[in-house]
């Protein structure tokens, strides 16, 4: 009979039995190195005990209380510890189910602000091409990506892009700080085009994800980019769905430049795949101001339910118990040089980038000139499908705003060790070896 399921697309995968660590079986009983946790959410591995354990312990206790009928102890510690986290005076937290769900509260609690402070023309979002920002109708307009928002055109309108600052393609030396401003003069340059005081935010991943394929900002990019927004008045969000929460060798992405936002979302790695889960964090003096304007007018029902939240925090304390951190910055050292010696073995692989355990590599057809291998050959999909034959998982995407080009995320959880990169590079070269053939 067929299967009553449907997801987006008719990929034929097999039925997932168990996982443990950084490995998953299938109900046949073929195992498989889970080099993308899952979607770069499963960062503390699968059936991590401790976080089993204050599961089982809150679920004894209570799992759902509506947040307009009870406070719950277990959301009031968590967002004490990610308030902890985060940087000064950012020590509000909303939680929500899930990334999209986070940048959706971002856009919204940014424009109910602009509202409180008198500043109703203020409505813009300037987001990047290509970026990655979910799938819910606001976060897919900031998002530049477009086979995800052409089925839906006219995306919510004025939502103007800037180019992501992608040196690598543009021939530009990234540790150069003139880059990072070139870069960054295009964001001034389309804030006075659209007008300084009709735009509301900036949205930005501080490590790109799965639209770029682990982009590393340029240097004096994430700096520039903060004062611009400081010069016109205008809110900056930064995404940390992905890059938040350790795997790039830092809590926060953004903590490799040192600056801070006004608003941050993060998911994925918060749950740790125990549970769905995701946070806005905001400025205090956003909060207050929209709080004392009447309160936000935006909510999900399962939000910081208690269940999701014990859970989030025992990932969090598991994080820092074990040593993740450092481990996603020793070991994506590790993986990143492998990474990097497989162009002296492959002249299809022209880029390999990203921060601690937040790593891609990117094909094309020529290195100098970084053209893209023809979009027909779905490099991007063979090439997983066959690591996947072989029992290594990875996460690829078109690296050109979804139009062609193929880059792949390697993002094993922080538990990773040494070896098991080995183990990783070994499937992986076996898998490059037959694409190649
Ligand atoms: N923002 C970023 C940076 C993401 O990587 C993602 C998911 N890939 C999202 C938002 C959306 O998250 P979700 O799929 O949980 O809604």
């Amino acid at each position: 009979m067929a299967s009553k399921l449907f997801y987006q697309s008719r990929l034929p995968r097999p039925a997932l039995d168990r996982a443990e660590g950084i490995y998953m079986w299938d109900i046949s009983g073929k195992r498989y190195i889970d080099g993308s946790s899952g979607a770069m959410v499963s960062n503390i591995g699968h059936s991590n005990p401790a976080v089993l354990q204050a599961m089982r312990d809150q679920m004894e206790k209570s799992t759902f209380g509506y947040r307009l009928h009870f406070q719950t102890e277990a959301s009031e510690i968590l967002a004490e510890k990610t308030a902890a986290l985060c940087p000064d005076g950012m020590n509000r937290v909303f939680f929500v189910s899930g990334g999209s769900e986070a940048v959706e509260s971002t856009l919204k609690l940014a424009r109910q602000y602009a509202l409180a402070k008198g500043q109703a023309q203020r409505f813009k979002v300037i987001s990047r091409m290509p970026s990655y920002h979910g799938s819910t109708l606001g976060a897919l307009s900031v998002t530049g990506y477009a086979p995800l928002s052409a089925p839906f055109e006219p995306m919510m309108q004025h939502m103007p892009k800037i180019p992501a600052p992608r040196a690598y393609l543009d021939g530009l030396d990234a540790d150069d700080p003139a880059t990072g401003l070139h870069y960054a003069d295009m964001l001034e340059q389309k804030i006075l085009d659209e007008g300084p005081d009709t735009v509301l935010a900036f949205i930005v991943e501080p490590v790109g994800g799965a639209s770029t394929g682990a982009l590393v900002p340029p240097a004096g990019y994430m700096q520039r980019i903060r004062d611009i927004c400081d010069t016109y008045g205008i809110l900056l969000i930064h995404d940390e769905v992905m890059s938040g929460g350790g795997r790039t060798g830092r809590f926060w992405g953004a903590d490799h430049w040192g600056t801070a936002p006004d608003l941050i979302s993060i998911s994925k790695g918060f749950g740790g795949g125990y549970v769905p889960l995701g946070a806005m964090i905001a400025r205090d003096e956003i909060v207050e101001t929209v709080l004392d304007a009447g309160g936000f007018a935006h909510g999900h029902t399962y939000a910081g339910n208690p269940l999701a939240c014990a859970a989030g925090t025992a990932v969090i304390d598991e994080i820092h118990r074990a040593g993740l951190i450092e481990n996603s910055a020793t070991v994506g050292k590790y993986l990143e040089s492998r990474l990097n010696a497989l162009m002296n073995r492959y002249p299809f692989i022209g880029d390999v980038r990203g921060k601690g355990l937040l790593l891609a590599f990117e094909l094309v057809a020529d290195r100098v000139t970084m053209e893209p291998l023809p979009p027909g050959l779905n490099a991007h999909s063979r090439l997983v499908d066959i690591a996947y034959d072989k029992g290594l998982i990875i996460y690829s995407r078109r690296t050109r705003g979804g139009l062609s080009g193929d880059h792949f995320l390697v993002c094993p959880p922080m538990i990773t060790t040494q070896g098991q990169v080995d183990e990783i590079m070994e499937m992986l070269t076996a898998a490059l070896d037959d694409f190649a053939a």
